[in-house]
């Protein structure tokens, strides 16, 4: 079994940045999770959580770690409406590849909205 994890997450891009081989700047790191910005942000601040261990999405992450990736979520959201002056936000997360997911590794969007209504699209 962890013959295979290691197997599954060895070109996993997220597990990469998690495992210190791509070097990023870490926004914030609880025990289980970390947070960096987008590379291609949607919106100005676009931040993403991500687990520190390889699950593919959202039915795969335990149970367990749902507060903490909302926690974490959370107080991002609050820094980015207080540093970046954004009033407001948005949570999303792709699962599966038809719901546009395109890093096979759990990650939560959050994207900062600004009063001038921009359209986004969806990340
Ligand atoms: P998905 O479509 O899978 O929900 O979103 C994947 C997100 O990861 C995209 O918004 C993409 O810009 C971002 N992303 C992909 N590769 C990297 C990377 O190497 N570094 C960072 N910071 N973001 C990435
Ligand atoms: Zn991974």
């Amino acid at each position: 079994m962890k013959e295979k994890e290691e197997k599954q997450n060895k070109d996993c891009i997220f597990c990469k940045i998690a495992r210190g081989e791509i070097k990023v700047e870490k926004i914030l790191e609880t025990e289980n999770f970390f947070a960096i910005k987008d590379l291609h942000p949607k919106t100005r601040g676009h931040v993403l959580v991500i687990p520190k261990k390889h699950f593919l999405n959202l039915l795969d992450l335990p149970s367990s770690l749902y507060g903490e990736m909302l926690e974490t979520a959370k107080e991002i959201a609050l820094n980015l409406m207080k540093q970046e002056n954004s009033e407001g936000f948005n949570l999303i997360m792709n699962n599966f590849e038809v719901a546009g997911q395109k890093v096979m590794h759990a990650h939560l969007h959050i994207l900062p909205r600004y009063d001038d209504n921009v359209e986004m699209g969806l990340p």
